[in-house]
């Protein structure tokens, strides 16, 4: 460890500018001595000896002549069991703890225990005396809340290592030695329950990436159905102030086909911030029945707090996310919202003056972007089995223009899009992605060619939709009114779903085969209608069976009513399967 000291020469804003005598490096971070108070700060430039430093806290009283001590140590996260359920800042102080001791986001200069020290965790080894392990292998499991906990060969430990001797069964805090392992030159290193590691760092202890190809599935249809997420891929939600993007993200944690979701509360404003805290733990976990917080973290900084610590609350959730899929878990990391973070960026970038890119955002901010999101990923890990990371992103461009800079560079990197329109949020069709601008690469829950027909329809529709603005009603041809009120159908009954409805707002796998192709013989037939009054009250009648229908228990009595009248209704009207329909059906089936 480094003793190198310094002091300030100029404050910027949280930034500051450090002379130093020694040894300092690139993200090293260093505490500002403020009274009696040591403030957190990173090196973010070196010029000679002059280092400019992120402060971590807010700046008030640092001056030319403040002391300054750095570590030697980048920004790091601690791993070990005691994550989950946890409420942490950006620089991973328990916030409840932080709360109790000083007052919420008040006192600076406090830091707190990443993790309960004293607590006692059941370990179980699952290595012996001889074995050999290497970085991120298991050692031993204990109980945490419904996993399995692996006690992972700290990541830093590069090489080879025989196991010396590993503790027996019992209880122990995640400080006690957990065992002891020699490298190839002989040299022994002991290991605990928990290790550090640097946040900007991305953990690659895997064997192997992984091609995402299995769906992450949401129980959101619009997701799932047309613009799919697939494990350990990427997916970012734009939209404007007030569009549902918090809204998705909290029912997609909430019912995605995974086991830990942790998330980033990033510089939204702290009412959104301090809702997010008190709505999760009172939500249950579908699965469990017990509380969603079990399998949840959430990193949380509020635009109250300083921007600097939105970067780190950045990288902090994504250590935290990749450490769980070193243990085999499926981890979806939802972060609202980047373009706070990116905000960050733009104002530590003008106190540094570089030369700033389009709007003012530093000239790396794509390669930043880029290189958050591409922590995501499914892996395979040494024993075969498989881990991931899947990181979706809300961005919320200023007046929803998704031409801007976050927005642009997002859409880059990321595997799906899921954009949300105004004009939907505005006519509360939920969710408000975008049928026709939003697009995926991943695989769909259900067959692509039933789709692409529902797409082909819903896009027919949408332009009859507009022409009918100018030239009227009248002037359209019945067979285009009705594709019209076919799209106009698909989107109410299938692409809207309530997620305030227990039963709706989670629509599984099965389900949405079984609906889909029901709405598909609906999209797919001939109908007679003497005129379009007659075809609008149908379409009426139909659309409330169907809302009827998705807010009825899977397979019960009131699910197999609704079905027949549907069925009975769709006779009324002499419907008929085009041949073309019929044999899509058909293939469907296989
Ligand atoms: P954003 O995060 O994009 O600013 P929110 O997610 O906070 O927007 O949503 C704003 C409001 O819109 C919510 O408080 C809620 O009233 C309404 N809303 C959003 N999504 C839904 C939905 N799926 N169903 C019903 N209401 C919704
Ligand atoms: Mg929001």
């Amino acid at each position: 460890m480094t003793e190198t000291k310094g002091k300030v020469v100029a404050v910027n804003g949280n930034m500051i500018s450090v002379q130093f005598d020694g040894v300092v490096s690139l993200n090293e971070v260093g505490y500002v001595k403020v009274e009696d108070k040591n403030l957190k700060s990173e090196v973010i430039r070196i010029r000679g000896n002059t280092a400019q430093m992120q402060v971590y806290e807010m700046t008030k009283g640092i001056k030319s002549g403040s002391k300054v001590e750095f570590t030697g140590n980048l920004l790091t996260a601690e791993l070990g069991p005691g994550l989950l359920g946890q409420v942490y800042d950006g620089l991973q102080n328990p916030l409840p703890i932080l709360a109790e001791k000083a007052g919420y986001f008040l006192e600076r200069g406090i830091y707190v225990e990443p993790l309960p020290y004293e607590k006692k965790w059941e370990f179980t080894p699952t290595v012996k005396a001889g074995d050999t392990v290497y970085r991120g292998d298991p050692i031993g499991t204990v109980p945490e809340g419904p996993f399995k906990h692996k006690i992972l060969v700290p990541f830093d430990f590069f090489g080879t290592y025989k196991v010396k001797s590993v503790t027996k069964q019992g209880s122990y805090t995640v400080k006690d030695t957990m065992a002891v392992l020699v490298d190839e030159k002989g040299n022994e290193k002991k290991m605990s329950m928990s290790f550090s590691w640097p946040v900007k760092r991305a953990v690659d202890c895997y064997e192997e990436r992984l091609e995402p190809t299995e769906t992450m599935v949401t129980k959101t249809r619009s997701i799932d159905t047309f613009f799919p997420v697939a494990r350990g891929g990427t997916y970012c939600i734009p939209g404007p102030f007030g569009a549902g993007k918090t809204v998705i993200q909290h029912t997609t944690s909430r019912n995605a086909d995974v086991d830990i979701v942790i998330i980033a509360a990033c510089g939204e404003r702290a009412g959104e911030v301090v809702e997010t805290i008190k709505e999760f733990p009172e939500l249950t976990d579908p699965r469990t029945g017990r509380s969603l917080m079990e399998r949840t973290i959430i990193i949380c900084n509020t635009s109250s707090m300083p921007v600097a610590s939105r970067e780190a609350s950045v990288y902090t959730s994504v250590t935290l996310a990749e450490y769980y899929r070193q243990m085999g878990l499926n981890v979806l990391l939802l972060a609202d919202s980047t373009s706070r973070w990116a905000q960050a960026l733009r104002e530590m970038s003008g106190r540094l003056e570089e030369i700033p890119g389009e709007e003012a955002f530093p000239a790396y901010l794509e390669s930043y972007i880029a290189a958050f999101y591409e922590r995501a990923g499914q892996v395979r890990l040494r024993d075969g089995s498989k881990g991931s990371v899947t990181i979706g992103g809300t961005v919320s461009p200023a007046g929803g223009n998704f031409e801007e800079p976050v927005t642009q560079a997002t859409l880059k990197v990321v595997g799906a899009f899921h954009g949300l329109s105004r004009e939907r949020s505005d006519a509360r069709k939920y969710p408000a992605i975008d049928p026709l601008d939003s697009w995926s690469k991943y695989n769909s829950v259900i067959k692509k060619d039933l789709v692409d027909y529902s797409r082909r329809v819903l896009r027919r529709g949408v332009e009859v939709g507009q022409m009918m603005k100018v030239v009227g009603e009248e002037g359209t041809s019945l067979e285009d009114f009705v594709t019209y009120l076919k799209s106009e159908f698909l989107d109410s009954v299938y692409l809207q779903q309530d997620s305030f409805d227990a039963v709706d707002m989670a629509c599984s796998v099965e389900r949405q085969n079984y609906d889909f192709r029901k709405v598909l013989l609906i999209l797919g037939s001939d109908f007679v209608f003497e005129s379009k009054d007659d075809a609008r009250k149908f379409f009426n009648q139909l659309r409330q069976n169907f809302i009827d229908w998705n807010v009825a228990e899977w397979q019960g009595t009131a699910f197999k009513g609704k079905e027949k009248d549907i069925d009975s209704l769709y006779a009324t009207k002499s419907g008929k399967l085009t041949a073309e329909a019929k044999a899509l059906l058909k293939d469907g089936e296989k």
